[in-house]
Formats: C-alpha cells, structure tokens, sequence
C-alpha cells in the first residue's frame, strides 16, 4: 500500500511534489485552484512540466486532484449547477495534465429533497465531465459521511449513479475510513470490512476501487458528522488497521487528510499510519 497525503499547492502545482517528497509520502493529493472559489487558476506549462519531472524523480507513485467543495452536481439551482460542471471540468483538465490517476469528488447535496429528485441532473452532469478524462485520468467518486442531504452516503446510492450512467469505464471509486465510519459502516471490525468490501464488490466491483483517504473520526460511528482526526487520535483508533490492513486495499494508494498540529498530514501521521498498517497487516497473517 503506499501512503501519501493531500498537501497544499500554494506557489505552483509543482510545488506539492516538492511537499510530499519533503514529509516521506509515497503518493500526493491536490487541489488544482483554491478550493473555496470558483474561479480556475491557470497553471504555467512550466509548472505543469515541473511537476512531471519532479514527481518521477522523487519516486512518487499516485497523484490524485481533490475537486472544489463548492461543486453540486445535484444543484435544483441552474448557475450553481452549470458553475459545478465547470469547475469540475477544469479540475479534470488540470488533472488530464498533470497526468494525474484521479480527480476524486463529492457528489454534493439533495438539500434534503431525496436522490430520487436530484438524480437525473449528478447522471448528466457526470456524463458531461466523463467526456474530458483522458489518459491516466479517472474519476472517483467519493463516500460521503451523510451530513445534511449530501449524495453518497451509502455504497447503494453510489452504486446507483454508476448503474444510471451504465458502469462507465473512468468512473471509480474513493472510500474515506472517517465518512465511512460516521455514515455507519464500523470499519475498526474486520468482519464489517469484509462484508464493505463483499458490497463494494457486488454492487460496483472491487475493481473500481482506486484510491483511499485514510482519516480518523473525531464523531461516533453513525454520527453522520465529517470531522477528521488524526491517525490514532480519533474513535476509530488502532481500529483503523482493521480497514488499512485489508488484503483487497493493498494495491491502493492511501491519502491522510488530517490536520496534523494544524498545517496537515506531516512525516508524523505518516509513520503513524504505516505502523499501524504494518502491526494489522501481521495480525491477519
Ligand atoms: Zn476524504
Ligand atoms: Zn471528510
């Protein structure tokens, strides 16, 4: 499993190899433009062939780009719904040129109206933004911890967006080990991660799983609340390893996404991590 984390990119794209290299990570996650804005930076091709080059000479193996916050591909509201595709689109762009494995992304939200009624809109808006993943480039949808109407809280809401769009090739699949704990799957119990990963596999294929974010919980199992915690320091705890040490997760890169001593994943979480992956991985043995 390699292990890595999202990092800033503050002063170039580039600059996140720069980051990752420097805190021992063996995989980078990113945001492509400030998360909390709309408007798309426009990345200098030499930053874009600097981060190339620098990412095989540091060795590092997954890169991912984390889409906006702001994005609802659910959104009853046409501006927000048409600015969601498109800033969805120029993170996939960007990521297209980074050559990037993935652009990982929230659904967004029903505001409570149901899947049901925002459906028909997250299946075209995918189907538009689909049409630009070229390359390594894939799009993973990621697990929501169930928080207010937000799409993806279960494997079978997931599941039913990649069966309306007939299972597309680029569409895969990223589960975070804190949402998937607060929305109610108890990932600290190994019989619940085999049984996760038996449903993951029914009703998307295992297959399409191509990345992690591994956090801890500050919320109890079930809580619905998306609060990361550092790795040992949450509700899930040594737990965690129940999830990390899974033989079908092995291949995977791992992105922490937690806050460290207030700047984010350091060299620290990373070995706590990797520790505690290692002592499961041996436990299962
Ligand atoms: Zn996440
Ligand atoms: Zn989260």
């Amino acid at each position: 499993m390699q292990f890595g984390a999202h990092v800033s990119s503050a002063g170039g794209i580039d600059t996140a190899i720069d980051r990752i290299e420097a805190i021992g990570g063996d995989c980078v996650q990113v945001f492509t433009q400030s998360p909390r804005m709309w408007r798309p930076t426009n990345h200098k091709p030499e930053a874009i062939e600097r981060f190339k080059s620098r990412r095989a000479e540091a060795q590092i193996g997954g890169v991912v780009c984390h889409a906006l916050y702001l994005c609802n591909l659910g959104s009853a509201d046409s501006a927000i719904y048409e600015k969601s595709i498109a800033a969805m689109s120029a993170t996939v762009d960007a990521a297209v040129a980074i050559e990037a494995d993935g652009v990982i992304f929230h659904v967004g939200s029903h505001l409570g109206a149901g899947l049901d009624e925002a459906f028909e809109r997250v299946i075209e808006a995918l189907r538009r933004i689909l049409e630009r993943c070229t390359g390594p480039t894939y799009l993973l949808m990621e697990n929501s911890a169930g928080a207010g109407g937000t799409i993806g809280r279960s494997l079978e809401e997931l599941a039913r967006l990649s069966d309306g769009l007939g299972h597309p090739e680029r569409l895969g699949l990223c589960l975070d080990s804190c949402h998937l704990y607060a929305s109610g799957y108890d990932v600290t119990d190994l019989d619940a991660v085999d049984a996760l990963v038996g449903r993951v596999d029914e009703l998307i294929g295992v297959d399409r799983l191509r990345a992690l974010h591994v956090n801890d919980s500050k919320t109890p199992l079930g809580s619905n609340r998306d609060r990361h915690a550092n790795i040992l320091e949450g509700e899930l705890g040594e737990g965690l390893g129940a999830f990390l040490s899974h033989p079908s997760f092995q291949q995977l890169s791992a992105y922490l996404e937690v806050e460290g001593t207030g700047d984010g994943p350091n060299a620290d979480e990373l070995r706590k991590v990797r520790e505690l992956h290692d002592r499961w991985a041996e436990k299962r043995r």
